[in-house]
């Protein structure tokens, strides 16, 4: 369900993609709108008309879904929270902050903005179809805009269950959070309640298909299992977050790393540490000091025939704060630059002085090492997909 994800758009600052599978369900909903929807609603028009409206219309609900999600993000942007990516998937949209909202009121108007702006839009959507319908103008740009106006309703109703990671469930979450001052136990509340209602919506789309409509069936199904995968998983990254964050990075890198001296050619880079190390980032030193990194895919972009040629220094990049952690930071804070830097390693510095390097597998191992101590069923269900995704 999940495919690779294309950038489509940049909108306030923000970076827009879409999942591969939003293609296919754009012609989904182009072709059903077409076909069943619009014909059944204003019968006597043209087939090309249908079709003019299915596409305008299929465009206008992800118009409505995108601006569902900025709304999300510009709240958020207000209280300092930085949204990474809004994504578009099969049934809707994500707004990825990088870090969880610093307190419940924050949360609380941040998940409230999504619902809001749709609510708002189902109005105006509305009264606009009316509107047009009342001036006499073509009934098929009337029932467009009231069609829309429908949808945005839905969206805002929808998103609005209280099961986490929906909007309502991040309400929810809000006020346990505000009431018990636990996030974390909060969170858990509001996923059980996510995973709840994700199986009461495959039960339904059960009973539907029973009733004989196997597509509407389809839909409830995919939805349900949907919304329970995303609160298990939600769940499992807060419990990833929590391990992460009592070990400090010192604690699990490798202190005595292979560095590269800056002189070094490309070829005996490849040879010597690349290869036999089998890792993708290395730290380039100048006695103990920290100068850069040399990643293997830099070395990738140079033709092989100029490696022998080529040091070191001229593919190296400046040890920038994306690449490097403290020593003292915690995991959860390392996994959390790697996530945002698309990296598997960081360099550890202090002062400019090279302490070693950690890498995502380093944090994957110490997450099965104390899943296994704490015997936990909980833990021991995280898996290292998790992380690298
Ligand atoms: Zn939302």
């Amino acid at each position: 369900m999940f495919g690779r994800r294309f950038p489509l758009l940049r909108l306030f600052g923000f970076q827009v993609r879409a999942d591969a599978g939003w293609l296919i369900i754009a012609l989904f909903v182009t072709w059903s709108l077409a076909l069943g929807a619009f014909p059944a609603i204003v019968p006597g028009l043209s087939a090309g008309v249908y079709w003019v409206m299915g596409f305008v219309g299929a465009m206008g609900l992800f118009a409505s879904i995108l601006l569902h999600e900025v709304s999300h993000a510009l709240v958020a942007r207000r209280y300092g929270l930085e949204t990474r990516f809004i994504t578009l998937w099969l049934f809707g949209g994500v707004a990825e902050t990088v870090s969880e909202p610093p307190s419940a009121l924050v949360e609380l108007r941040v998940a409230l903005a999504g619902p809001l702006c749709s609510f708002l839009l189902a109005i105006a959507a509305m009264a606009l179809g009316l509107a047009v319908d009342y001036a006499g103008l073509p009934v098929a740009v009337a029932s467009l805009l009231v069609y829309l106006g429908w949808m945005n309703l839905v969206l805002a109703i929808f998103n609005m269950l209280p099961g986490f990671p929906l909007d309502g469930g991040r309400v929810l979450r809000a006020i346990l959070w505000q009431v018990r001052g636990d996030l974390y136990s909060a969170t858990r509340a509001a996923s059980r309640v996510g995973q709840g209602i994700g199986i009461f919506l495959m039960a339904a789309g059960v009973l539907v298909g029973l009733g004989g409509n196997l597509l509407g069936a389809l839909w409830w199904i995919l939805i349900g299992s949907f919304l329970r995968r995303a609160a298990v998983s939600s769940m499992q990254q807060l419990d990833i977050q929590r391990v992460l964050e009592g070990v400090a990075v010192h604690r699990v890198m490798d202190r005595v790393p292979l560095v590269v001296s800056q002189s070094l050619s490309l070829e005996r880079f490849v040879q010597d540490y690349a290869f036999v190390r089998g890792r993708m980032r290395f730290p380039v030193t100048q006695g103990d000091q920290l100068v850069g990194y040399v990643d293997v895919a830099d070395v990738r972009a140079i033709p092989e025939a100029d490696w022998p040629v080529r040091t070191v220094e001229s593919v190296a990049r400046p040890p920038s704060p994306s690449a490097v952690i403290d020593p003292d930071a915690n995991g959860a804070e390392a996994l959390r630059r790697m996530q945002e830097a698309d990296a598997t390693t960081l360099l550890v510095a202090s002062d400019g002085r090279l302490e070693g390097v950690v890498t995502l597998d380093d944090l994957v191992r110490i997450l099965g090492v104390k899943s296994t101590l704490e015997g936990g069923t909980r833990l021991a269900a995280l898996r290292a997909q998790e992380l690298r995704r």
